[in-house]
Parts: C-alpha cells; structure tokens; sequence
C-alpha cells in the first residue's frame, strides 16, 4: 500500500427528507480542523435528488468541495447501491480520511464499505487527532462494555474510516466560505439495487428532542423511584428544559428509553445539564461530559460525576431540589 496515493479528508453526508443531518456539519468543523492540521483539502460527498440548494451552505461550514451524486432513486436511502457508488467514489478520490455519522445509517453504511475496501474502522469514536509524525488518525473510542477508552490507528490499510455519533462535536461556525460544487448526474434505477423498498413508515413522534434541548435535568438511580420523578419535571419545568435519565431509571421503567443520555442513549451537549442521583459511570459521561456547564447533586462526595462537573452539591438530592426550585421561582418573580 502507498499510502503517498491517498491526500484530503472526506465526510459522508447525510439526509432525511432533503435535510442534511445535523452530524454532517458537526464533521466538517472536525473534518476542517485535521485537513488545516494535515494542509489538505475536506470534502464531503452527498447522494440524493433534491438536495442543490443545500450544496452551497456546506462550504459555509468548512469544506472545500461539495461532491453531489444525483439521481431520483437516490432520495431514498439503499443500503446496497449507496455502498456501491460511495466505495466506487473513495476508490477513485482516495482520501486519507474518511468520517460517517454514526447515526442508523451510517452504521448500515460504514461497515459494509469498509469490508468492500478491506478498511479498518472505527466505530463511535469520541475523539479525533493527528499523530503528528506518522500523519496517522489517532481514532479514540470506549471498548470493553465501555469500560476504557480505547486510541486505535489502521496502520495496514487506507483510506483511515471511523464514525462518530451526532453531538460529540461542536457545530462550526457559520462563514461565508464557498466549496467547489461537482454534480455527478446519474440514472441509477432499482434494478441497480438488490434491496427494494416496498413501503415507508413513519417513526412515531417522540415528543422530545434532547439533542436540541439547552436545559437538560437528568435522574439516575439515586432518585428512588417512579413517583420521586416529579422533582424532577418539576425542576425541568421552572427552568424551561427537558427530563432525561441514566440507564437505571430507563431499566426499571421509570422513564422511557428516548430520555436515556449516554453511550447507548443520546449524546447530548446543552448549556446546562444537571445531574441528580446519577454516579457518573463512563457510559453515561460520554453522553453528557461535552455539555456546556454540568451541575450535579450527589450524596456521595466521592461520586466520579463530580469529576467532570463544574458545579457540585454533596447532599440528599430530595432536600437539595425542593431549595432549588423554591429559590428558582422566588428569582424569577423579582
Ligand atoms: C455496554 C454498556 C452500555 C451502557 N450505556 C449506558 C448509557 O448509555 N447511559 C447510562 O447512563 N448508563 C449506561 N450504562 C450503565 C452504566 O454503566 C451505569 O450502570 C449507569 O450509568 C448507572 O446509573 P446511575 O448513575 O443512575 O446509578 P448508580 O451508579 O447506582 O448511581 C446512583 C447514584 O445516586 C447517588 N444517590 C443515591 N441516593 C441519593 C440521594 N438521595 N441524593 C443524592 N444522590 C443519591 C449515589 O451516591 C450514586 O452515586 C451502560 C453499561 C454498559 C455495560
């Protein structure tokens, strides 16, 4: 392998309904500072039919070149003919990088192209750099249920591929930076793909939305049970933010599993989020350690939630809260 062939950056795009997912843009704020760091070019490619009047928005968050394979069917998402185009497309540009969101498909997606190009990948990564003597992707990840972080390299094979979940980067500024814009037109049909679609459904409407929430108040094991809740919605409520929860609560049924924050529930990264009875495991803290200003209340001085948060409150969680939103609604009325 010449690894000299190989040069640039390249993010796979993605989108619902003719709206770019939202990881897209959060990988090219990462996307643009390894290719400066690398002094190549970031580029990011999109399949789909409907989608020139969003090409142009994607240069104003960093990349270089916006390549947009367009075709009517390709509106839809096939697993198989999407892997087809995207191998065919990394073979021919060869980038160094390659970054998917880890969202449902990119985890469809991202696999079979690497076994399709006999690439290492790394899936859920939480951190991106350059080794700066080997030119490597030093790709950081939990591994063993969670319980460590784990900093790989593919030292045998490139492009270097890794996924990564939406909300573990910053959004990038917006600027007025323009890409260059390549349209590759095509007339895939269904036949091209093995796999039909023979009917859409839609997802039942979740009425929250954390990864947008600024104020999020999470509940874990320490708050005792169902009914105890309620302190939470209600300090949720005067501070005009969302409930979510650890594991725990999710478990034993006190909360549905969308409000669940961490490495198998939502990443997050609001201004605020408090932390009530939650211990900070390393599974829960990768959901929620990137948050603007994390807040926790916990009876237990030792609890490793107090190492990531900028506020602590050692105490009883069910005398603490009832303070707080006390003192919450006497401030707001003044
Ligand atoms: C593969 C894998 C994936 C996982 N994914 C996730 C995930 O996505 N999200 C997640 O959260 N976990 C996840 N977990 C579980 C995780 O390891 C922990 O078990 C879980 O986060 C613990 O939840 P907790 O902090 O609510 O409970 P505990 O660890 O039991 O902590 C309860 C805390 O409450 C405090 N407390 C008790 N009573 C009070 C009181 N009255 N007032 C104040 N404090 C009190 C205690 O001091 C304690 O620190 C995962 C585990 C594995 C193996």
């Amino acid at each position: 392998m010449d690894k000299s062939q190989y040069k640039g950056v390249m993010i796979i795009g993605e989108h619902f309904r003719n709206k770019i997912h939202r990881v897209v843009y959060e990988l090219l704020g990462k996307g643009r500072e390894l290719a400066d760091e690398l002094e190549v070019k970031l580029s990011v490619v999109l399949l789909g039919s409907e989608l020139d009047k969003k090409l142009e928005e994607l240069g104003n968050y960093g990349a270089d070149e916006v390549i947009y394979v367009k075709s009517p069917i390709l509106k839809d998402y096939y697993s198989d003919l999407y892997t087809k185009i995207l191998t065919e497309l990394i073979q021919d540009k060869k980038p160094e990088i390659v970054l998917i969101g880890a969202t449902p498909t990119g985890k469809d997606l991202a696999p079979r192209i690497s076994k399709r190009l006999n690439l290492g990948l790394t899936a859920d990564c939480t951190q991106l750099e350059i080794e700066e003597e080997t030119r490597y992707l030093l790709q950081t990840c939990p591994t063993y249920g969670g319980n460590l972080m784990a900093t790989m390299k593919a030292l045998n094979s490139y492009p270097q591929m890794s996924t990564v979940a939406c909300g573990i980067f910053e959004l990038p500024e917006k600027t007025d930076k323009k890409a260059k814009i390549t349209i590759i037109e095509k007339e895939y049909k269904e036949e091209d793909s093995i796999s039909k679609i023979l009917k859409k459904m839609e997802k039942e409407k979740k009425s929250i939305n954390l990864a947008d929430a600024e104020i999020v108040i999470a509940g874990g094991r320490g708050v005792g049970s169902k009914e105890n809740f309620k302190i939470i919605e209600e300090l949720a409520e005067v501070l005009g933010g969302e409930v979510a929860g650890s594991r725990v609560p999710v478990e034993l049924g006190w909360m549905g599993n969308e409000r669940q924050i961490g490495q198998t529930g939502t990443i997050i990264s609001p201004k605020l989020y408090i932390a009530c009875g939650i211990s900070g495991a390393i599974q829960h803290l990768v959901g929620m350690e990137n948050s603007d200003v994390i807040v926790a209340i916990n009876k237990d001085p030792n609890a490793p939630i107090f190492e990531v948060a900028h506020y602590g409150i050692v105490g009883d969680l069910h005398k603490i809260i009832p303070e707080l939103i006390k003192e919450i609604k006497k401030r707001k009325i003044e």
